[in-house]
């Protein structure tokens, strides 16, 4: 059963700072896996812009080292790289500066759809939204796409709000959060609103608690002087733990639509209670062995910047009343793992006795690193020796599933970019969203600071901080093991 593609119209898509890091790795290898599998008609083009100045021929070359690099070798024929660099073009551009628009403008057609990935520095977006209108470049209905990290803040997600929307309406902007491109999540709605089985269960009533756990490995590594001005709480807990809890929580849309959904998420949002002092934990890993330690790899000795987060996180509504949402994210972890468990609440009368035993049911929902949903269910132990009781999953590792042609998931950043060619908002964030999670994280994050918290130290390769462990013992639960 192989995927099936449905060309978009044609385009062009344009990506500000189609040198950079993210293009190299993510964009430009995520459209030609997307133009491999059939999915880009012939006139779509692809014009890189940044600060460098190089020709197309240049840019083309960086691109075909990008894609050997990032694309697997079994879809590097040597005439598909060819056709697909045969659409590529590159203008020089300086975002603050008049230099290369009217080349950009030459480039652009006007009767296709148009898209500019604003893959550079969130600075520079209100200068770009500016130019493209000046220079008369974007069309009535052109697209514009938006990364992380959208604001440090509420105030400043606002400002960059208004700086784009002096420019563009909300219908034309696209704020990407990478997560909401994964399968799994897509699929976590299919299997929430496409059967019976799970909407009567998913309450208060029949739901114990949900851990969110975004788990790394890796530390802080190079990015130390920009993290450190963040922290897990800013880079992963406002947008990509924040986005997973809604599509948790909230009531089903209407139709699967982009405002009806992003309705749903706001109100979310809006009803996450404020999170006391003694429900967050925060951490930050120390050296090991030759590993060094945050403070050390962000040469900061006095910061205060957590390298991990939980928290204990309540929605206050009459679904979820009394549920908690226990969410964890750091670096330098036991393993590296996105995954949300819905705990089920355990029958409510032991009819096989205590000895028996018996375990809630769960469904783990994976997001990496092998993609799937695992339902753990009760059954009795084979064999004789009386009625004892095991848990064993119903597995739906979708490689599995759905055979080997499925296997190789399209990147959260394909998918991402064809829905904005289709003109499809629906995975992603609307700008009142993004200000609201903002709302919510900005005074946990004064109060600490005012209070002056210095983060727990951890050791490398564990579950973060011993207390982040008895924020979950306390209520008599405990997180599903990172190496499960
Ligand atoms: P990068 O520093 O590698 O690349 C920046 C790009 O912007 C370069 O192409 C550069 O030429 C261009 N640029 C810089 N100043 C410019 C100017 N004045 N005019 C025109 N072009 C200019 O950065 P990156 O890692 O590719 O990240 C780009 C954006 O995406 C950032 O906002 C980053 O926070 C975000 N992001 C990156 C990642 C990632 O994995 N790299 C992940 C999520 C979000």
């Amino acid at each position: 059963m192989a995927a099936r593609v449905i060309p978009v119209d044609p385009f062009d898509l344009v990506i500000f700072g189609g040198t950079g890091d993210l293009a190299r790795r993510k964009i430009l290898p995520g459209l030609y896996r997307r133009f491999h599998a059939g999915q880009m008609p012939d006139t779509a083009r692809i014009i890189g812009a940044a600060r460098s100045e190089m020709s197309s021929d240049e840019y083309r070359e960086f691109v075909r080292a990008a894609v050997i690099e990032f694309v697997s070798p079994a879809l590097c024929e040597a005439e598909q790289v060819a056709a697909f660099l045969s659409r590529l073009a590159y203008v020089a551009i300086d975002a603050r500066g008049d230099g290369g628009w009217a080349a950009l403008k030459s480039e652009v057609r006007g009767d296709v759809v148009q898209a500019f990935y604003f893959s550079v520095a969130p600075g520079l977006f209100g200068d770009l939204a500016e130019r493209l209108h000046a220079h008369g470049i974007a069309g009535p209905d052109a697209r514009i796409v938006v990364e992380k990290p959208f604001g440090r803040d509420a105030a400043s997600a606002r400002a960059l709000n208004q700086s784009l929307a002096a420019h563009f309406r909300e219908e034309q902007i696209y704020r990407i959060d990478h997560y909401l491109g994964k399968e799994t999540v897509q699929n976590l709605m299919a299997v929430r609103f496409g059967n019976v089985l799970f909407e009567p269960l998913w309450n208060a009533q029949f739901v114990d608690h949900i851990q969110i756990s975004v788990a790394e490995t890796v530390g802080v590594g190079g990015r130390g002087e920009y993290y450190d001005k963040s922290g897990a709480m800013r880079d992963m807990v406002q947008n990509h733990l924040m986005q997973l809890l809604c599509l948790i929580a909230m009531e089903p849309p209407n139709r699967f639509e982009p405002d009806a959904v992003r309705d749903e998420k706001l109100k979310v949002i809006r009803a996450l209670e404020p999170v006391p002092a003694d429900d967050i934990v925060r951490g930050q890993y120390r050296s090991e062995g030759d590993l060094p330690g945050y403070l050390d790899e962000v040469g900061s000795p006095e910061s205060r910047t957590e390298s991990f987060i939980a928290l204990k996180v309540q929605v206050a509504n009459w679904r979820w009343n009394g549920t908690p949402f226990y969410l964890r994210t750091g670096k330098r972890m036991a393993a590296r793992l996105s995954e949300i468990v819905v705990v089920f609440k355990e029958p409510p009368h032991a009819i096989f006795g205590d000895e028996a035993g018996s375990e809630a049911n769960k469904l783990v929902i994976r997001l990496q690193p092998d993609e799937g949903m695992t339902l753990t269910v009760t059954i009795k132990e084979p064999g004789p020796g009386g009625m004892r009781l095991i848990e064993v999953p119903l597995d739906m590792s979708f490689a599995e599933a759905l055979g080997p042609e499925n296997a190789e998931m399209p990147d959260a950043y394909e998918r991402l970019i064809m829905d904005v060619i289709r003109g499809n908002q629906t995975l992603f964030m609307r700008g009142d969203e993004v200000e609201a999670a903002w709302r919510w994280t900005d005074p946990l994050i004064e109060a600490w600071e005012k209070r002056g918290d210095r983060p727990k130290p951890y050791r490398p390769g564990t579950s973060g901080p011993e207390d982040a462990l008895a924020l979950l013992h306390r209520d008599g639960r405990r997180w599903r093991d990172l190496e499960a």
